[in-house]
Order: structure tokens, then sequence, then C-alpha cells
């Protein structure tokens, strides 16, 4: 069922029930209230609703249940794969409150927050929530994925952190849910919400601080016009199947860009890898560790360095504008070298943005509760992103996935997939 006008009886009881702005198509603040980061899909609610508080929450969820009417949520829409068409988009970035619990080591979070709230709040006790490269994703959404923090294969997933949930059912009733309740706690850790649930806060546990060392080393790999030098991508190979330290976290992105006039001179036409290093230790080791790689190739840029958590953005160096966009995984046991021959010349028609994210160490090991986080058992995550051209994938989502989905940037290293990672499947796709 979809409300059809803006006097309906469900529009006017949320506008009695809730603090927070209940909003048709066409009233001042809607489209503003529907922002996000992804510009490839566009909800279109009759009625957006910006929950302030768990009450509102409460409220939106039983009177829509009540008319049968759905709801759909909404908070920062990194990770969002489909537009809703009619019916309540109900937005979280109000439930913003963070709390830190310095002697339990601990932050209570509102469902809307974001990873750079949480770094923030918690610096001045010298605690760190374990947040990923980019910190306007969603502190919970993260988590319903695993979470991949910046220091995963030292610190382990993020919903490993995870002490409890506080969810409002389809039916408004509001619960804790933690490791007692071993079935929801155990979905909610890997798989995320069912049947229209809302997750209104979570408290995670902190790690301290500590001294970390973080950045990038760059590398032009050749021209797009040719096949890239696979030199590097190789090197990066190696160097992890000869075991690396748990300290040390990094992500080999692979990338290349058309020759274009927006873009930087060192950038337009060329092919690019970035090895993002983060590590929890000293400039010194760091620089003994990625002898490898420099012996490889030379870097057209570095800026390795040690650095607060706060400026953890710099390891990644990910762009941080909205944009319409689509990405899919696979998890691999291994890196195949033929494969990362293909990547070193991949062209595409899409420009494909590739990162391989090295797992294993804390990643590896079993959860103290039962969870359904995917990727215990890879050693990579492999996540390819393409840009999508906004207005077909506003009209028709389904045909814009059909036509830039970089999926066949992975299908070469599909011989040793082990697995898919939810967290990492984002954009417009087919409905199903
Ligand atoms: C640029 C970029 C960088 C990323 N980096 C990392 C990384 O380093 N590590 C990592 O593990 N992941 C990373 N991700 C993946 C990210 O964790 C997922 O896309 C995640 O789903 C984003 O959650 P969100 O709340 O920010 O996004 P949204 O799109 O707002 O939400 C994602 C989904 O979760 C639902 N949802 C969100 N919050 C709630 C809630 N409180 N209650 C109920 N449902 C909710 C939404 O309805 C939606 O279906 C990245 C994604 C992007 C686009």
């Amino acid at each position: 069922m979809t409300l059809t006008n803006a006097a309906s009886p469900l529009a006017g009881a949320l506008a009695r029930n809730v603090s927070g702005p209940v909003l048709h198509p066409g009233d001042s603040g809607f489209t503003e209230e529907l922002a996000g980061f992804q510009l490839g899909l566009q909800h279109r609610p009759d009625l957006v609703v910006g929950a302030r508080d768990s009450a509102d929450v409460r409220a939106v969820l039983r009177l829509a249940a009540a008319q049968g009417v759905p709801v759909t949520v909404h908070n920062t829409g990194h990770g969002m794969r489909f537009a809703a068409h009619g019916g309540i988009v109900l937005t979280l970035r109000r439930l913003n409150a963070v709390v830190i619990d310095p002697d339990a080591r601990t932050a209570r979070v509102g469902g809307g927050v974001t990873w750079d709230q949480v770094v923030t709040a918690a610096s001045p006790y010298a605690l760190v929530p374990p947040s990923g490269s980019l910190g306007c994703v969603g502190a919970v959404g993260y988590v319903f994925g695993g979470g991949i923090s910046l220091l995963g294969r030292s610190d382990g997933w993020a919903s490993d952190l995870v002490r409890s949930f506080t969810v409002v059912t389809p039916d408004g009733e509001e619960r804790e849910v933690g490791p007692d309740d071993t079935g929801a706690f155990a979905r909610l850790r890997g798989s995320g919400p069912s049947g229209g649930e809302v997750v209104t806060g979570m408290t995670i546990g902190l790690l301290p601080e500590g001294p970390l060392v973080g950045g990038g080393l760059t590398f032009d790999i050749g021209a797009t016009s040719g096949e890239g030098d696979p030199a590097v991508l190789h090197a990066f190979r190696e160097w992890t199947d000869a075991g690396l330290p748990e300290a040390l976290t990094p992500t080999l992105r692979v990338m290349s860009f058309p020759n274009l006039d927006f873009l930087p001179p060192s950038l337009r036409g060329r092919r690019i890898a970035r090895v993002a290093v983060a590590l929890r230790g000293s400039a010194e080791e760091a620089e003994q560790l990625v002898a490898p790689l420099r012996k490889a190739a030379r870097p057209i840029e570095e800026t390795l360095a040690p650095m607060r958590f706060t400026e953890g953005a710099r390891v990644h160096a990910e762009p941080d504008d909205p944009g319409p966009y689509i990405g899919e995984n696979i998890l691999v046991d291994a890196l195949d070298p033929a494969a990362l021959d293909s990547l070193a010349g991949a062209g595409g028609p899409a420009m494909v943005i590739m990162n391989i994210r090295h797992l294993g160490g804390a990643l590896a090991r079993p959860a103290a509760a039962p969870d359904t986080v995917q990727g215990r058992d890879a050693r990579f995550l492999l996540a390819a992103v393409s840009p999508v051209d906004p207005i077909v994938s506003l009209t028709n989502p389904a045909a814009a996935h059909n036509t830039s989905s970089p999926g066949w940037a992975l299908e070469p290293f599909a011989a040793a997939k082990v697995g898919v990672s939810p967290g990492f499947c984002v954009g417009p796709r087919a409905r199903g």
C-alpha cells in the first residue's frame, strides 16, 4: 500500500506522534532529507520522516505497520542497493549521540552516527573505534557487514567488538539484543536487520589508540592506452604470501584513469597502483616492512607517516564526495598471478577501481559469540567499484547495473573465490 495524498490519516498521525520532520514531496527540506552518498539511486517516497529519537522510530514503525505501508531506512546512503518508490523513508541522521565510557572502553552510538563522529569523541581518551577507510560511513550499517577497519588484521572484525544493539522491531517494540539473544545477535553481526527492524543504537568496544603509521605508496604502472606493468601487483602478492605481521593491514588499489582534463596531469591516461598501509607500530618498522614493494618499482608518491587516528582518512585517501557508483566483490583465498596480469591490463568500457584488501590475522580468528560474518576463511577481499551514468541509473537501475557492473573485472580471480561480503555489494541493481 502507498500513501496517495498529503492529507492521509497516516500522515496526520505521524505528524502528531513524531517529533522529527514529516515531509511530503515538494515540501521544503524534502530533497535534502533524502540526500546521501550514492547519487545513482534516489528514493521517491510518499513521505520522508526524520527520526529524532527512538520513540520516533517506534511510532513510525507502529503506525506504518497498522496501515500496511512499507518503511525504508536511509542513513548515509553509502550502502544503498535499491530506491524506494512510495511508502515512507525513515532517516536516521538525527540519532547522532555518541557517549564514550573510558573506563569500560566502550562507545554508545545512535543508529545514525558516522565513524568520524566516534573517532572525534573517543580521541581525548586515547581510544579508537574499529572504523574503516572513510569516516562518513555509518557505524551501525558498517558492522552489519562485519566491518573491516583500517587495522582489521590487528583488531579483527568491527562486529567482534559489538556488545549490544537496541532494535525496534517492525511492530514498533524496542528490545536490547546482545550475546544472550544468540540468533538475532549473530544475524545482525554479518547479515544485518531482517523484515524491517531498525537499530536505534549500539554499544561497541573501543581499542587503545597506540602508535599508528599510515599512508600509501603510489606507482605509475603504464599508460591506459597500452598494457600496464604488473610488477607491483606481483610484488604485493609475494609480499603478502611471505607472511606479514598482524600489526600491518595493507590494501592494493588499481585504477585506470581516462585522459581527461579535469584530472591532475600525473593521472591523465595512466594506470595507477597504490598500496595503502596501516601499521600499529613505528615509522622504522613501516619502512622495513614496505622495502620489498620499493624494490619492485619506484613510487611516484609516498605519504607513509606517523599519524593520529583522527587523520585516518589519509591511509586509503578515498574521495569523500557523493557520486553514482556500483560496487561488487568477492572473497578469495589466493591471488592468481594470471588474474593480476589481466588486472594491470584491464581496460573495459567503464573505469574500474579495484581494492584488494589483505585479510587474515585477527580477521581469520573465530568470533567469541556466533555471527554470520563472511570472510574469516578468506585471505583477500576484492572490491571493484565503477561509476554509473546517473541519468540511466535513476530511470532504470537494473539496466544501469547490467551495463556498468564491474563484476567482469572480478571474473579472472573467481577460481579462488570463497564467498562474497555483503557490505561491499552496493549501488543500483535488479531486485530479487
Ligand atoms: C566509499 C565507501 C567506503 C567504505 N569503506 C568501508 C570499510 O573501510 N570497511 C567496511 O567494512 N565497509 C566499508 N564500506 C561499506 C559500508 O560499510 C557499507 O556500504 C554499509 O552498508 C554502509 O552503511 P551506511 O549506514 O553508511 O549506509 P546506508 O546506505 O545508509 O545503509 C546501508 C543499509 O543498511 C541499512 N541501515 C543503515 N543503518 C541502519 C540502522 N541503524 N537500522 C536499520 N537499518 C540500517 C539501510 O537501510 C541500508 O539498507 C564502504 C562503503 C563505501 C561506499
